[in-house]
């Protein structure tokens, strides 16, 4: 390509590139207004927040059921290693376009759009958040390797700036490679995927910190929690986990 193809195509506005390339929703496809980031109105509005209240270990929707014994019938078996888990939206409708978009598509620059629903969420939801420094949750380096990147890391890394908060992606890492958990279909088969899937890496940095554990989506919380028992064992004195949604229960 000759340099004044390529100066021309570098001096092309953004205006006109959006007049014969305009950005569509990632949901409905349909073309964005100006002011429309990934999603139309129509699809952003579609978004939807869990309904309260909440269970304040796991972060489920509680509906007509109650605590027993601090715990409600959607928190993980067993013994419960992070303090708290919480999510801003729910796994369902336009949203999870977006998240699969960030997730399969390379659509990186999701990943600031996602940190800033968090930022949010972080702000207006948590009381006295005192994290010291983010982890997000690893994947198994083949799985990295082969999609580029970690969308939570990338999350986290938008995160970090915005909380001015040190990232610690390498203080855990995936020791051993699992199924997705979307395609196992019980609490126990996913529970038992990522036991022992983890291992700390260089974790000096979460000794005795607040730590936070961050994900794209909640599914069980078997992962979240396979994940805090790590960063507990190597000294963590409070884990808190933090996704952009969370699915709708499995069974
Ligand atoms: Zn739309
Ligand atoms: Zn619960």
């Amino acid at each position: 390509m000759s340099p004044h193809v390529l100066q021309g195509i570098r001096g092309i506005s953004r205006d006109v590139l959006d007049f014969f390339f305009p950005p569509l929703c990632l949901s409905c496809g349909e073309k964005l207004l100006p002011g429309e980031g990934f999603f139309c109105s129509r699809c952003h509005g579609a978004f939807e927040s869990l309904p309260l209240p909440l269970c304040p270990v796991c972060g489920a929707p509680l509906g007509n059921k109650s605590l027993e014994k601090n715990r409600c019938p959607k928190c993980p078996t067993g013994v419960i290693y992070f303090d708290a888990a919480h999510a801003p939206l729910l796994y369902h409708g336009p949203v999870v376009d977006g998240i699969l978009a960030l997730k399969f598509h390379s659509r990186l620059e999701l990943a600031a759009f996602f940190a800033r629903i968090l930022l949010y969420y972080i702000k207006m939801e948590m009381k006295t958040p005192d994290f010291e420094g983010i982890v997000p949750v690893p994947l198994h380096y083949r799985r990295f390797y082969k999609r580029g990147y970690n969308q939570s890391e990338e999350i986290g890394r938008e995160l970090s700036r915005y909380l001015d908060l040190p990232l610690w992606p390498e203080a855990v890492r995936r020791s051993r490679r699992t199924s997705p958990q979307t395609r196992l279909s019980t609490h126990a088969d996913r529970k038992k995927n990522v036991r022992r899937a983890f291992q700390p890496a260089f974790p000096e940095p979460v000794k005795d910190r607040h730590v936070l554990l961050l994900d794209d989506v909640y599914t069980t919380g078997s992962t979240l929690n396979e994940c805090s028992r790590v960063l507990k064992d190597v000294g963590a004195r409070k884990v808190t986990a933090l996704t952009v949604c969370r699915a709708l229960s499995i069974d």
